[in-house]
């Protein structure tokens, strides 16, 4: 059984800007000697049962995150709570389930997951006046956090980002 003992704690992992809780969780998990194979176990670890399968999934509607749960995500990240709430949607702010959409220009500059792709507000990166990819181009198949953090490339078909970038309209 992995249980957490304060005194061998995690390696840290330091989240990035504006970078989403499910980008920082999987990050987090797979960081050299952490190797926390499931969002499950990371789960049972802080004791806080399937919520880290629900933030990796970017599902904040319904039951909302709660402050305990982030204390305890903190204790083993050592990552200030206050900076922890920052990768989750802010208060009446509504976020989009399921689909991921992408500023393929931004991940080609740091290849992570950003929360402001989800807001419902968001129209475009800011960044680059570009509009968001809410799938790829070519074969139309959804992104994933978890691929934006190993490939530039949509891993079905293989375009590259580089070749999706064109794609985007300005806005
Ligand atoms: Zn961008
Ligand atoms: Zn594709």
């Amino acid at each position: 059984m992995y249980t957490f003992d304060p005194n061998h704690p995690y390696t840290i992992v330091h989240p990035l800007e504006g970078e989403s809780i499910a980008s920082f969780l999987y990050r987090f998990r797979q960081a050299k000697g952490n190797r926390i194979s499931s969002a499950r176990q990371l789960g049972e670890i802080l004791e806080v049962g399937t919520v880290i399968n629900r933030w990796e999934d970017l599902l904040f509607g319904g039951r909302k995150p709660k402050q305990k749960q982030v204390e305890a995500l903190s204790k083993a990240t050592r990552v200030e709570v206050d900076r922890l709430w920052q990768m989750f949607p802010p208060k009446g702010e509504q976020s989009q389930p399921n689909t991921i959409r992408i500023c393929a220009a931004c991940c080609l500059e740091d290849s992570y997951h950003r929360i402001a792709w989800q807001f419902h507000s968001t129209a475009g990166c800011d960044r680059h006046r570009l509009r968001l990819l809410p799938r790829c181009w070519a074969c139309e198949k959804d992104f994933s956090v978890e691929a934006l953090l190993k490939e530039l490339r949509c891993v079905h078909c293989g375009m590259s980002f580089k070749s999706m970038v064109k794609k985007q309209k300005p806005y």
